[in-house]
């Protein structure tokens, strides 16, 4: 049997695999990813692919980067262990709440670790019971997020989210309640963009009078909806949510674990939408994904609230701000201040809009966006009438199935194809990319 063949069988019989088909897997061989360089991936067979998602949206400066293993790799010499808890701290933990503050918006002065996104999210609902309390409002419970949203896949994070399939396999935590998505292409609406954003907005301000606006205590949103097909929001949509947090005191969470550190050409997508949150949630490329970490950056009017309380926090986690994951970000931040913002905002972006943009010519795609350096494709049957495929998500195998093919990975969300490509491309990456992309929709045609 050969290696890829041993790792295969032994996958096959003893590992459960997360958001995945086991049954089909079983039937066709996991893919092995074996090694990495660069902005490439590689195939146990051999077989080399430009990573056009990053990882899963999380290794933006791509994954040879020396300055993180040697950070990770001292910091395990000097103190490999750790906790955050009991009022202690150490060095790297210190430094890392410090470094992000510092570079986000100017109200957000304090960081919570986890170790994933999910537990951010999860941790945000934790610290907004608790902000209530302080305020003495505690009927304040209410919370409303977006069909369609990803937050994570633990009880909190997967209530929070808007994934009808998600919903099926538990049962959601009660009193979180969901409004449509601004997804103006999908609604196939007659209304201008601005004028269906506004609408999507004020879908919220209905939310809270409905729920009566003293039990209502946040509303969570991912920037742009990333999981949920990289739908990016008309401009009327983020300031009219901004108008109604302030007017009804809802604590506004952004759920920032694709978009923070880069992703839109600013430190926060928070910042592109003018907003000013009380939560910002983050993990993924704090750490160019190669250690586990999450957080939550914390508005100063919520800082102190939580610091009015006079008992103990009773939440946290063993690896809250663990020393090698705090290493590791210190040099990813290091790395991403070397000038990669702002090459996201002004080169790489302008690449997306020239080249990605032109995807909207194929015969298979009703819409090409993107924002930033993210991008997205959507499958139809028809362009002019945006009629779908029967069967949503076959058309979205097969393109992803047939780029795979044509040596790049793009991620099918249903029918439609989504990329977030590391920040290491240049203009003529993007455009190879981009390539590979037409020679996978003609493919798939
Ligand atoms: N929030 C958003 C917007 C995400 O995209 C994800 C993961 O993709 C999460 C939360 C969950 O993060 P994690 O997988 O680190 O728990």
């Amino acid at each position: 049997m050969t290696q890829l063949k041993q790792w295969q069988h032994a996958d096959a019989a003893h590992h459960l695999h997360p958001f995945t088909n086991q049954a089909e897997i079983n039937k066709t061989g996991t893919r092995v990813i074996s090694h990495a360089e660069g902005a490439y991936i590689y195939e146990a067979d051999g077989h080399k692919l430009l990573d056009g998602m990053s990882g899963l949206w999380c290794c933006n400066l791509g994954y040879t980067q020396p300055k993180i293993n040697q950070a990770i790799a001292e910091q395990l010499q000097e103190l490999p262990y750790y906790n955050t808890f009991f009022q202690c701290t150490h060095p790297r933990a210190t430094e890392l709440a410090e470094a992000i503050s510092q570079r986000a918006p100017a109200h957000m002065n304090r960081v919570f670790y986890t170790n994933s996104g999910s537990e951010a999210n999860d941790s945000a609902i934790r610290m907004i019971h608790r902000y209530w309390d302080a305020l003495g409002q505690p009927q304040r419970k209410a919370i409303i997020a977006r069909d369609n949203a990803y937050h994570g896949s633990t009880i909190g994070g997967a209530s929070l989210g808007g994934m009808a399939f998600m919903h099926k396999q538990f049962t959601p935590l009660e009193n979180i309640h969901h409004i449509a998505q601004p997804y103006w292409y999908g609604a196939n609406a007659d209304i201008s963009p601005d004028e269906f954003g506004l609408q999507a907005a004020q879908e919220l301000e209905k939310k809270i009078q409905e729920l009566g606006e003293n039990n209502v205590a946040a509303f969570f949103a991912e920037p742009i909806q990333g999981a949920g097909g990289v739908i990016i929001p008309p401009q009327s949509y983020w300031p009219e949510i901004q108008r109604i947090c302030d007017q009804y005191s809802i604590l506004l969470v952004v759920d920032e674990v694709i978009f923070g550190f880069g992703r839109t050409g600013h430190w926060f997508a928070s910042e592109c939408y003018g907003l000013t949150p009380d939560f910002i949630v983050f993990a993924k490329a704090v750490t160019n994904g190669f250690q586990p970490l999450g957080g939550l950056l914390i508005s100063d009017r919520v800082s102190k609230a939580l610091l009015s309380h006079t008992d103990d926090l009773a939440h946290g986690f063993t690896y809250s701000g663990h020393p090698v994951a705090c290493a590791a970000a210190l040099a990813t931040l290091d790395i991403l201040s070397d000038g990669y913002i702002d090459k996201v905002r002004i080169e790489l972006s302008q690449a997306m809009e020239d080249y990605w943009l032109a995807l909207g010519e194929h015969p298979l795609v009703g819409e090409a966006r993107c924002k930033g350096f993210v991008g997205a494709l959507e499958l139809v049957k028809d362009k002019s009438s945006r009629k779908r495929f029967d069967k949503n998500g076959k058309a979205g195998a097969l393109c992803r199935d047939a780029s795979l093919q044509s040596g790049l990975v793009m991620r099918a969300t249903g029918d439609t194809m989504i990329i977030a490509p590391p920040f290491i491309l240049d203009r003529s990456d993007v455009k190879d990319l981009t390539e590979k992309a037409w020679q996978a929709l003609d493919i798939t045609l």
